[in-house]
């Protein structure tokens, strides 16, 4: 029998933003089941997964992590190595992810011990959320209550060759825009000036509408 333990993996959990804590603890923010989409495909949502491990072994552990839509094809997020002076009991890891989702449903993501058949399979599903469109009240309140903002502005870089630009959306007929700032394109794809590369757009339009939209809704429930 050898010594050495081998390394196990215990769970993991989705939030929206983690740091590294105190003592080998991760500190995590807005944990999820969820994806809320607007379009496909999705613009690239990043995310975290804490992943806890039990009996580490001195050394490196290698990790990878996928994805797979159902029971579909993998496709690799991630690759971590953890190193050890000696062996740990136990350990949770930060692993940043990114995707973009062609489409609703279920998906799966596997975490797996690198030269082992130990893998964890965790779901993750992406619903489609209907299109944020405003009342007529709610166009009112935003005209008479210009501190509840009505737009909203979102950094784009293209894939291909990296040139940004300045989305703005805003749910007020007629406001001009500054040098610079473009609208939304109304068929949810932008074509890169610089490289020529389309960018799907209305994902991202549809989560600004949303936030603009909550807003409004929290301020007219607080004005009355
Ligand atoms: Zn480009």
């Amino acid at each position: 029998m050898s010594n050495s333990p081998s390394p196990k993996l215990a769970g993991a959990v989705f939030c929206n933003s983690a740091s590294q804590g105190d003592g080998g603890k991760v500190d995590c923010r807005g944990v999820f089941t969820s994806f809320l989409a607007w379009s496909y495909p999705t613009s690239l949502r990043s995310w975290h997964a804490i992943l806890t491990l039990h009996d580490l072994p001195a050394g490196t552990t290698s990790i990878s992590v996928a994805i797979s839509q159902g029971q579909g094809k993998k496709t690799t997020l991630a690759a971590a190595d953890i190193q050890r002076g000696k062996p740990d009991l136990g350990s949770v890891i930060n692993l940043p992810l990114r995707y973009r989702f062609k489409s609703e449903g279920f998906y799966f993501v596997h975490f797996t011990i690198v030269g082992t058949r130990r893998t964890l399979k965790v779901p993750l599903k992406v619903n489609t959320m209907p299109w944020p469109r405003f009342s007529r009240k709610q166009i009112e309140f935003l005209k008479e209550n210009p501190a509840v903002p009505h737009s909203l502005r979102m950094n784009i870089q293209c894939s291909d060759c990296s040139h940004s630009y300045t989305l703005e959306e805003c749910v007020l007929p007629d406001s001009e825009l500054p040098g610079g700032v473009l609208p939304f394109p109304e068929a949810g794809s932008f074509e890169c000036e610089s490289c020529g590369h389309v960018l799907q757009v209305r994902d991202i339009q549809g989560q600004l509408r949303n936030s603009i939209k909550n807003a409004v809704r929290q301020a007219m429930k607080g004005g009355k």
